[in-house]
């Protein structure tokens, strides 16, 4: 029954919305490491003063930190049938800290895959609502060329940090860290890499088709 599922997958690949997607269907809780970041850091405690002074001097939260963080997420209870990490682990060092949090536990790993130029398109076509929030995406029609937001007729902007350039730098960060995780899981009879440049309920599909196979082959 449970679902443990490590997902993997490049800024803008529309990961964090399918691993919710996921983990509503399995049940579980959708782990995030930047949510839980955020939450420990709102909170005030100790954990969280000292996260918070980390990402104020623009220093990279230590690995022992985030595994620490993230052990303690496990042990809650809804975390015991399983789980949909997103965000976790970013680096060959967390996998293995990974491993031995999970204690031998089957752990499924998808890979949604999308050329950097992909996600360097959708960036430049995505727009935001100065009034409401509301995203407008390459698969909502051309946001491009929409004068208007359809919730609240709002004027639609460029978001500041979505210019190609902060994407690419973003891109670069992610291939450096995350290209030798991903060498590190690829060898394993639950890994798959699923096509993450098709619409995004096609993505969903490939998604759930990787993890029943896995789940078929155990
Ligand atoms: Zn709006």
């Amino acid at each position: 029954m449970g679902l443990r599922l490590l997902m993997i997958g490049p800024p803008g690949a529309g990961k964090g919305t399918q691993a919710a997607q996921i983990a509503r269907d399995h049940g579980v809780p959708k782990i995030s490491t930047g949510d839980m970041l955020r939450d420990a850091v709102a909170s005030g405690t100790s954990l969280g003063l000292q996260i918070r002074e980390t990402m104020s001097t623009g220093r990279l939260v230590s690995d022992d930190l985030i595994v620490a963080l993230v052990r303690d997420r496990l042990r809650l209870d809804d975390a015991t049938v399983g789980f949909v990490l997103d965000g976790f682990p970013r680096t060959v060092t967390q996998a293995e800290a990974l491993d031995g949090l999970l204690n031998g536990a089957p752990l499924t790993v998808v890979e949604i895959q999308v050329p950097d130029e992909e996600l360097v398109r959708r960036v430049r076509g995505r727009r935001i609502c100065e009034s409401c929030g509301t995203t407008v995406s390459a698969f909502d029609g051309d946001p491009a060329q929409a004068s208007a937001c359809r919730n609240c007729g709002g004027r639609l902007v460029q978001r500041s940090d979505d210019s190609e350039a902060v994407v690419r730098d973003r891109l670069q960060v992610y291939w450096k860290e995350t290209r030798p995780m991903i060498g590190y899981y690829e060898p394993r009879p639950t890994f798959r890499r699923v096509n993450g440049a098709l619409a995004p309920r096609d993505v969903y599909a490939a998604i759930a088709g990787a993890i029943g196979s896995v789940a078929a082959g155990r």
